[in-house]
């Protein structure tokens, strides 16, 4: 193991696995160190996995690994010595590292073919099409990982599966997606029995969100944003209950030795009482961030509370600056929602206002692209001692939502409207924003609505650039 994965080893907090049951799992992710223990569902995978009888769990990352055999995070394993290896995924665009680091374990090859470990994959991008991935793994589920993962674990413990038939044939039973079999999944929906979810496992500073312990506030979302798979995906907003995600949060602070918690969550400042949390957070002298808030609930109040917490940056989805299109979107978010926003945050004081804005929209015009840059200008009037950034990406249709079968544009169009933006934007005093590129994102989209050939075709040395075109021109 090289020098800087034994100093990442050695500085995590948290969970401590070891191989001492008759089996074991490794989850497996197909981004860097940074991201994967920044992530609550990779986490929560891996602490199913531990915590489930007869199992341990190992984790390993497909781009922060030794040079030569994959093997696993803290015990050195390879791959192939698993009895089950599970991918969670959340972008599609880590679908290749996923697959090279299987390849590299020799552990990539046709259903026939299969031998070694037991190969499932989940996580919400292959929820939302499980297609890509099917040929290479035994089986995808869909949905929340509590619901499905327990009870394949449990039977695997009671009955291990005497051949890859029988653990597909049990695959099946349990309604996941089997594409040797040609069995569709059942997509399935979890909510807390004990009023709380998920939280991190471990933490280290070199993780996207450093010494934090991260706290999931509910899941599913209750506005129905036409483009968001949060909220089609993932069902109706399930909070976390007040006085047991304060108990969590105790917990998670002495556990961990931190005193700062970051909130996650796709619907963060829903419901009356997460001022109040923020007063509690206050009280218990701790330090907080929260993920993105929809403008319409980030008054004076709480931008103010959360900068007294420490956060510098507070974000918002402005996701396209004309008000007619925002609202043909489901947003539900007005102009002056936002203008209001921006003045809370900078009487606030907070240090950065960060704006996302999606690009590329169904029925999207060049004024449309324009309004985005009169908005920002207008959000800039409101801002003296707060500074403003911004982050564009072209819209990717995500299956699961209305806008699922949505024409892709192609990517010199979305160049061209790049370039329209980035002109408005320096209008704006804007110099340059962050954000995917064109050909990131249609990577993205065409991965999200591919079939079982899009990722066999790739591996057998097809242009990422003719896979797009394929998809951008199959209307
Ligand atoms: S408010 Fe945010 S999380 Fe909720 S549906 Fe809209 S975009 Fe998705």
């Amino acid at each position: 193991m090289n020098t800087d994965i034994l100093e990442l080893r050695s500085g995590e907090r948290g969970r401590w696995s070891r191989p001492d049951t008759p089996l074991t799992a490794c989850v497996i992710w197909g981004n860097d160190y940074a991201t994967g223990v920044a992530n609550l569902g990779h986490q929560r995978v891996w602490a199913i996995c531990d915590d489930a009888p007869g199992w341990s769990a190992d984790r390993l990352y497909a781009l922060t690994r030794p040079e030569d055999k994959p093997t696993s995070w803290d015990w050195g394993r390879p791959l192939g010595g698993f009895d089950l290896v599970l991918a969670s995924v959340c972008f599609e665009n880590d679908y290749p590292a996923l697959l090279d680091l299987l390849a590299e374990a020799g552990l990539l090859c046709d259903h026939t073919e299969r031998r070694g470990p037991l190969l499932i994959a989940g996580g919400i991008a292959p929820s939302l099409n499980p297609r890509p991935l099917a040929p290479f793994f035994d089986a995808v589920y869909e949905g929340d990982a509590e619901v499905i993962l327990p009870l394949v674990l449990e039977r695997i413990a009671q009955q291990p599966p005497r051949n890859r038939e029988d653990a597909w044939s049990l695959f099946a039973e349990l309604n996941l997606y089997v594409g040797a079999l040609g069995n569709h999944g059942e997509y399935r929906l979890w909510t807390s029995t004990d009023d709380v979810y998920a939280a991190s496992e471990t933490i280290h500073p070199a993780g996207h969100f450093g010494e934090t312990a991260l706290v999931e506030l509910g899941r599913g979302c209750p506005w129905r944003c036409r483009f968001c798979a949060a909220s089609w995906a993932a069902g109706g907003f399930r909070p976390s209950e007040p006085a047991a995600l304060r108990g969590q949060i105790s917990e998670k602070m002495e556990h961990f030795y931190v005193e700062r918690v970051g909130l996650v969550g796709t619907a963060v400042a829903e419901g009356d009482d997460f001022c109040e949390l923020l007063v509690w957070l206050k009280e218990q002298g701790l330090r907080a961030t929260a993920s993105s808030l929809r403008a319409d609930l980030l008054t004076e109040e709480t931008a103010g509370l959360l900068v007294e917490l420490g956060q510098r940056t507070l974000t918002l989805s402005a996701e396209t600056g004309s008000e007619e299109l925002r609202n043909s979107l489901g947003k539900g978010l007005s102009d002056e929602n936002l203008l209001a926003a921006a003045k809370a945050v900078e009487r606030a004081g907070a240090r950065y206002l960060k704006l996302y804005f999606m690009y590329g929209l169904p029925g999207e015009t060049d004024a449309d692209l324009k309004a985005v840059g009169y908005l920002v200008s207008e959000i800039k009037k409101r801002l003296r001692r707060t500074r403003l950034t911004v982050s564009a990406s072209p819209f990717v249709p995500k299956p699961h939502t209305p806008l699922a079968d949505v024409p892709l544009l192609n990517e010199g169009e979305l160049r061209r409207m790049r370039e329209l933006l980035a002109r408005e934007l320096r209008r704006a005093g804007i110099g340059s924003f962050s954000g995917e590129s064109p050909r990131q994102a249609l990577w993205q989209a065409a991965l999200a609505r591919g079939n079982e050939d899009i990722l066999r075709r790739y591996r057998s040395g097809e242009s990422r650039g003719r896979l797009i075109r394929e998809a951008v021109n199959r209307r």
